[in-house]
C-alpha cells in the first residue's frame, strides 16, 4: 500500500529505524547503521542512552506540558540558569527564550534583535546582514538570511532580501586571496555593507560560527570574528551567533564562538541542545540585548504553544548534565583530531577528496573533479547524492551538504559522529567511508 507519510525524498525508499544503541541504529531487517552524522548533526550523545530515558520517564510522570502563559516550572528555570552559566563570560548574562527548533530561534532571534531596538525608539534598524553561504532556518524569516539556494529558490519572492556577504572560505576564497596577507577582507565586506545600506537599516549581522549545511564546515581564520563584533560595535549592530549545529560542545568547546573569545548579542541554540530525545531549543538573549525590552513593552513578541514545556527542559538539562557528568566537551577535541587525522589519511590516497576540514567533531570533507585545479562536478554528475547512498547501503550515515561555492554548485560531506564515538567505531567510519569513495571513483569511469 502506499505510503502516507511525505518523506523527504519521495522517490527513496528509506529503511525503517526500529531501535539505536550508542552510535548505531538499526532497521526493520536488523541492517546496522553507524551514524557518523548524528543524524542531522544532533544525536550528539548517541541514541537510547538510559540515563535520558530515566529523566523523561520521572518528568512525563509528574507533568508533560504547561502553557507559559500560565505557568513557569522547575526545569525551564533551572535550564535557563544552567544555559547562562555556561554561556555568560567576561561582559554578559543571558536570559533564555525556549523554541522548538534551530528555525525557530533564529527567526526569534531575528524578532527579539528587531525589538530590541524599537524598544529603544528606534523603528528603522529592521534589516539583518547574512553571509551568502549560510542556513539559518526553513522558515520565512529565517530563510530570509540563509543563503542556502536549494532551500531558497522557490520562495525567493516572498523572502525579505536582507543584505549579504561573502563567507570567510580559505578553501574557495572570494577575494582569490590568501591569509593572512589578505588582511581578512572577508570580515572587512561587513563594514562596506553596512555603510552602503547605513547602520540606521541594520539590526543585526547574523553568521554560523562555522558555516555547517550550505558550506560543510568551513572555519574562518583566526581574527575573524574578532573584528567583525569590533564592526558591530562600531556601527550599533548587534551580533547574532547561529550556534545550532555547533553549540552544547560539538566543536570542542560549550559554545564554538569561545574558539576565538567573541560574545555574542544573541545566541541561538537547537539539536545537541536535547540531542535528538525531544525538540527543544533557544534563543539566548543577552542583559543589553533583553533589558529594554524588560524596561519598556516587558514582553518578547513570540512564542509558540510548545515553548519552554516541561518536558523538553528536563529532557535538555539531563542531556547537557550527561556530557558534562562524561567529559564530552574534551572528548570531542581528542575525538575529532583524530578523525580528521585519519580522513586527511583517506585524502592522501583519494584524489576525488579536495579538503578535510573541521573542528572537533563537526568534520567536512569537500570533493572535487580535479584535486589541482579544485573543479567540482558538474551538477548533473549529483556526486553527494551518490556518495550518501552508497554509503548508507554500506551502513554508514553521513550528511549530505553545499560546498559553499557562489551558486550552489560542488559536493561535500559533514561526519559528526555522537561525541561518544570510540576509536575502533571511528575506525569503522573511516573504512566504510573509504570503501565508498573507491567505488564511487570506480563508477565514475
Ligand atoms: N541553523 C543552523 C546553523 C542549522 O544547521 C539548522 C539546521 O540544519 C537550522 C538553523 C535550522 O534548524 P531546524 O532544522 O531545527 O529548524
Amino acid at each position: 500500500m502506499r505510503s502516507h507519510l511525505i518523506k523527504a525524498d519521495m522517490t527513496e525508499v528509506y529503511p525503517s529505524a526500529v531501535y539505536g544503541h550508542g552510535v548505531f541504529i538499526y532497521d526493520a531487517q536488523g541492517k546496522r547503521y553507524l551514524d557518523g552524522s548524528s543524524g542531522a548533526v544532533t544525536a550528539s550523545i548517541g541514541h537510547a542512552v538510559p540515563e535520558i530515558i530515566d529523566v523523561m520517564t520521572e518528568q512525563a510522570k509528574k507533568i508533560s506540558f504547561v502553557y507559559r502563559s500560565q505557568f513557569t516550572s522547575d526545569p525551564a528555570e533551572k535550564l535557563a540558569d544552567k544555559l547562562n552559566e555556561l554561556a555568560s563570560g567576561r561582559e554578559n548574562d543571558y536570559f533564555s527564550f525556549f523554541v522548538n527548533s534551530g528555525s525557530e530561534a533564529t527567526e526569534t532571534a531575528l524578532k527579539i534583535a528587531i525589538q530590541h531596538w524599537q524598544e529603544k525608539g528606534d523603528y528603522r534598524k529592521n534589516k539583518v546582514i547574512s553571509r551568502w553561504s549560510s542556513y539559518h532556518g526553513i522558515t520565512m524569516g529565517a530563510l530570509s538570511m540563509s543563503g542556502h539556494i536549494g532551500r531558497r529558490e522557490r520562495f525567493v519572492p516572498l523572502l525579505e532580501s536582507f543584505p549579504t556577504i561573502a563567507s570567510p572560505n580559505c578553501y574557495r576564497c572570494p577575494f582569490h586571496q590568501k591569509y593572512p596577507s589578505c588582511q581578512l577582507m572577508c570580515a572587512n565586506e561587513l563594514e562596506t555593507a553596512i555603510r552602503r545600506e547605513g547602520p540606521e537599516h541594520i539590526a543585526a549581522f547574523i553568521a554560523e560560527p562555522i558555516v555547517g549545511a550550505a558550506g560543510a564546515v568551513i572555519v574562518p581564520p583566526d581574527g575573524y570574528y574578532q573584528r567583525v563584533k569590533e564592526i558591530c560595535d562600531a556601527y550599533d549592530i548587534l551580533f547574532i551567533a547561529d550556534e545550532v549545529m555547533t553549540g552544547i560542545g560539538r566543536t570542542g568547546k560549550m559554545f564554538a564562538m569561545e574558539h576565538w573569545g567573541v560574545e555574542p548579542d544573541i545566541i541561538a541554540l537547537g539539536k545537541g541542545m536535547s540531542a535528538g530525545y525531544t525538540p527543544m531549543a533557544a534563543t539566548l538573549v543577552s542583559k543589553k540585548v533583553i533589558e529594554p525590552i524588560l524596561n519598556g513593552s516587558a514582553s518578547v513578541m513570540s512564542g509558540h504553544t510548545y515553548s519552554a514545556n516541561p518536558q523538553s527542559a528536563a529532557v535538555a538539562l539531563a542531556v547537557i548534565d550527561y556530557i558534562e557528568k562524561h567529559d564530552l566537551i574534551n572528548m570531542a577535541e581528542v575525538n575529532g583530531d583524530y578523525l580528521i587525522h585519519r580522513l586527511k589519511d583517506v585524502a592522501h590516497r583519494q584524489p576525488l577528496i579536495g579538503e578535510v576540514r573541521g573542528k572537533g567533531l563537526m568534520i567536512g570533507v569537500e570533493f572535487v573533479s580535479n584535486f589541482l585545479t579544485q573543479l567540482p562536478f558538474h551538477k548533473d554528475v549529483s556526486l553527494t547524492n551518490k556518495l550518501v547512498r552508497k554509503a548508507r547501503d554500506k551502513g554508514l550515515l553521513i550528511y549530505p551538504a553545499a560546498a559553499g561555492i557562489e551558486g550552489g554548485d560542488g559536493d561535500a560531506v559533514i561526519i559528526a559522529p555522537p561525541l561518544t564515538i570510540r576509536k575502533q567505531e571511528m575506525d569503522l567510519l573511516v573504512d566504510l567511508f573509504e570503501e565508498t569513495i573507491k567505488e564511487i571513483q570506480r563508477d565514475l569511469h
